[in-house]
Formats: C-alpha cells, sequence, structure tokens
C-alpha cells in the first residue's frame, strides 16, 4: 500500500464530467490498495472570473479581500469530488487549508507554504477515508486567508506530499506529461519520460507553466517524488528527478508571452532597489547604472502595480516575448541560435542566461514562428548533437 498525493487542475474538474471522472481516477488508485489525499483546483475559468468580478470595483483591488474572494473557487471543487466519491460509496472528506492547516506567510495574492500539519488528515486516512483539499490557498498567522500565486494548487499538492511523506505526488492536468516545449503552441513536441529537478526549475522558471515554479522548488528542496500525468488517459506520465542523465544538448524550449518593455525614468541601481521592495520581478536590460533612464521587461500582469509605484516616470514601449532554451552548456549554442533567427528574419533585442538556459527577447509578434524554429532547428534535429553549429546552414 502506498500513499499518493494526486492533483487534479482546473480543466480536470472543469465540468461535473469531468468531476465524475476524476472520482472513478481516484477510486481507481484506492482499489490498487492505496491511500489517497486529493488535492483540487479552481473549475477551469473560475478563478479568472472571480479576478474580473473583483476588477471591476478596483484595479488593483484589497490584498486580502482578494485572497479571501480567490480561495472560494477551490472551495467548491472540493465539496463536488466528496460528494461524487460518496455516492460511489467511498467515505470523502472535503478540508480547507485552514481545516488541514496550512500554514503560510501572509504575503497575500503570492504567499508561502511555512508548514503544513498532519494530524487531521492522518487520522481521516486512518479512518479510510479519501482526503480531498482545497489547492492553491492557506492561513497566515492571524488566521487570514492567503492564496499562493496562480497555479499555486500544484505547490499545495507538493507540500502535502512532503509533509505526509508521500510515496508520490502525481500532478494530473490536460496534457500528458512535461514536453520539450508547450505541446499546445509546437505539435511536433515530444514528451519526456524523466526531466532533472535542474532542468524542470529552469523550464518552470521560464514559462512551461505545467508545473508552478514554486512546486518545483518545494520538491527539489524537500526531496518530494513528482510525476506529471493525464487525467484525460492513462500512462506514465513524465517523473521529475535527480539522476536522469541526457545525453541531449538541449532539453526543451519556453516562452513567456505578454511581457512589457518599459523605460524608467531612474538609474537601474535605485530602479532595482525599488523593484525588490515591491516584490516585482522584472529583467533589466539596462548595462549603465549611471544611466537616468532604464529599460526592463515585465509581464502584463504586473503593469498596473507597476503603474503604482513609478507613475509619471514610466513610459510603455511596446510588447514582446522571451523564448528561452534549456539544456546543457546552453551559451555556446548562443551564435548558432542568433544565426538561425536572424536568417528567418526574427530580430533578438538582448539575451541573458547561464549554464542551463538562455532567454532572448523577440517581438511579440515573432513567438509563433521563433519557438516553431528553434524547437525544429535544437530539440528535434538536435538531439545527441555535441557540436550544432551545422544546423544554422542546413
Ligand atoms: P492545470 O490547470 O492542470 O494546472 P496548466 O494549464 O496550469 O494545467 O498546465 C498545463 C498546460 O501547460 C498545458 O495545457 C500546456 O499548454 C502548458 N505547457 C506549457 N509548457 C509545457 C511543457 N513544456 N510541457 C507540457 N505542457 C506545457
Ligand atoms: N485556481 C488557481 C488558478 O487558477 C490555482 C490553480 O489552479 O492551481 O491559478
Ligand atoms: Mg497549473
Amino acid at each position: 500500500m502506498a500513499l499518493l498525493v494526486q492533483k487534479f487542475g482546473g480543466t480536470s474538474v472543469g465540468s461535473i464530467e469531468r468531476i465524475e471522472a476524476v472520482a472513478e481516477r481516484v477510486i481507481k488508485a484506492r482499489q490498487c490498495g492505496h491511500q489517497v489525499v486529493v488535492v483540487l483546483s479552481a473549475m477551469a475559468g473560475e478563478t479568472n472570473r472571480l479576478l474580473g468580478l473583483a476588477k471591476q470595483i478596483d484595479a488593483i483591488p484589497t490584498p486580502r479581500e482578494l485572497d479571501v474572494l480567490l480561495a472560494a473557487g477551490e472551495q467548491v471543487s472540493i465539496a463536488l469530488l466528496a460528494m461524487a466519491l460518496n455516492k460511489r460509496g467511498y467515505s470523502a472528506v472535503s478540508l480547507t487549508a485552514d481545516q488541514v492547516v496550512i500554514h503560510t506567510d501572509n504575503n497575500f495574492n503570492n504567499a508561502t507554504i511555512h508548514e503544513v500539519e498532519t494530524q487531521h488528515m492522518t487520522t481521516l486516512l486512518g479512518q479510510d477515508n479519501i482526503v480531498v483539499v482545497a489547492g492553491f490557498q492557506g492561513r497566515d498567522i492571524d488566521g487570514n486567508v492567503t492564496t499562493l500565486g496562480r497555479g499555486g494548487s500544484d505547490t499545495t499538492a507538493v507540500a502535502i506530499a512532503s509533509a505526509l511523506k508521500a510515496d508520490e505526488c502525481q500532478i494530473f492536468t490536460d496534457v500528458d506529461g512535461v514536453y520539450s516545449t508547450d505541446p499546445r503552441i509546437v505539435p511536433s513536441a515530444t514528451r519526456l519520460d524523466v526531466i532533472h529537478f535542474d532542468y524542470m526549475t529552469c523550464m518552470a522558471r521560464l514559462g512551461a507553466k505545467v508545473l508552478q515554479l514554486q512546486s518545483v522548488e518545494y520538491a527539489c528542496q524537500h526531496r518530494v517524488p513528482l510525476r506529471v500525468l493525464s487525467s484525460f488517459e492513462e500512462g506514465e506520465g513524465t517523473l521529475v528527478n535527480f539522476d536522469v542523465m541526457s545525453n541531449q544538448n538541449i532539453i526543451g524550449v519556453a516562452l513567456q508571452r505578454q511581457q512589457v518593455l518599459v523605460n524608467i525614468t531612474l538609474p537601474a541601481t535605485v530602479l532595482n532597489e525599488q523593484l525588490g521592495l515591491y516584490g516585482l520581478t522584472a529583467w533589466n536590460l539596462s548595462t549603465n547604472s549611471s544611466d537616468d533612464i532604464s529599460q526592463i521587461v515585465i509581464s502584463n500582469d504586473d503593469l498596473a502595480r507597476l503603474r503604482l509605484v513609478f507613475d509619471s516616470k514610466m513610459r510603455h514601449i511596446g510588447m514582446v516575448s522571451i523564448l528561452s532554451l534549456i539544456g546543457k552548456d546552453i551559451q555556446q549554442h548562443l551564435e548558432c541560435i542568433q544565426m538561425v533567427l536572424r536568417e528567418a528574419g526574427i530580430i533578438v533585442h538582448t539575451y541573458q542566461g547561464d549554464k542551463k538556459c538562455l532567454s532572448l527577447l523577440i517581438n511579440e509578434d515573432d513567438h509563433l514562428a521563433a519557438v516553431d524554429l528553434i524547437h525544429e532547428k535544437f530539440v528535434v534535429d538536435g538531439q545527441c548533437l555535441g557540436n550544432l553549429s551545422h544546423l544554422a546552414v542546413s
């Protein structure tokens, strides 16, 4: 008998039919003799709907109240799944984060889990229940509701798996594993059977939203066995672990869309300090720290908050995308990558990276052509090649 934590995302619980299908899936694991803790997201579109309601009232809603609102989405799906399991003769108990208890800091809208109490869940499991926990939410030291940032149910699942010392944390989603790039954008993307935690961290940080970055970091730090699977079909999915040896140079390509290029009338050092103070993450393009004007790239989602801080000092320049390649000693291929893009008429404004990743700033309009081309040339054609320089002329 194993103890499994199974997390199902928004699309996987997007309708009553889907919730019934999830119930069947969970029962299968029970019938194999496993104990199961299920973690759920809100039904597809629900968190956005709630966010939309809040924004009709205020473009930047009070963070505490926003969390009270957004946490409601997950409470609906856990109750519905518990009902579906009960109807099928399996006792199931739904729990909010406050009932578990999942302790977080008080950084509303983007809280960090500090501790997950296990006693309540362990007692329920011992009484033969399936435990169904609301993802994405927590409570701070004062009893306030907090949420963990978009996609945060992944992190709830990993944190629970870690606290309960589960045998595996299984993230069920609408694709059957982690791919070399988003399979919804590039149909020729290939599924990875295994991926090393280091590369998965890079993929998640650079836009592969199949796993929330914090969940990968948490799993890596606490050594939680992590697997990504489809909730729609059977299969082994992708295992994220520490022992993978890959002879492939380039593991994957990730894309961050809806990025904004902004000029701010402040020297880079002052600006960086201010950004950090307000918890804003940006790619600062300024090379000369004494210049009066800095140029940054920031997610469109953060633009309203940026305006709130810098207001008249900022000027919106245009929309861009960040295309990233993830793999071994990736910088050595920079020239070749730039050449391939240049030949296709795609401008690389600038780049940054380290040994495991290389990020290129391109125009928003070029993102589809660029990801397709780079994936084809460097992941599909470039497999197992030590030197990829010939690809630019092929
Ligand atoms: P869930 O609602 O189950 O949490 P998400 O929408 O957060 O699902 O994540 C799954 C989506 O991640 C997929 O539908 C896919 O479009 C996207 N994705 C982006 N990059 C990758 C990748 N490298 N491999 C697999 N899926 C990816
Ligand atoms: N419901 C939240 C979101 O849409 C959390 C999650 O799905 O993981 O971001
Ligand atoms: Mg997700």
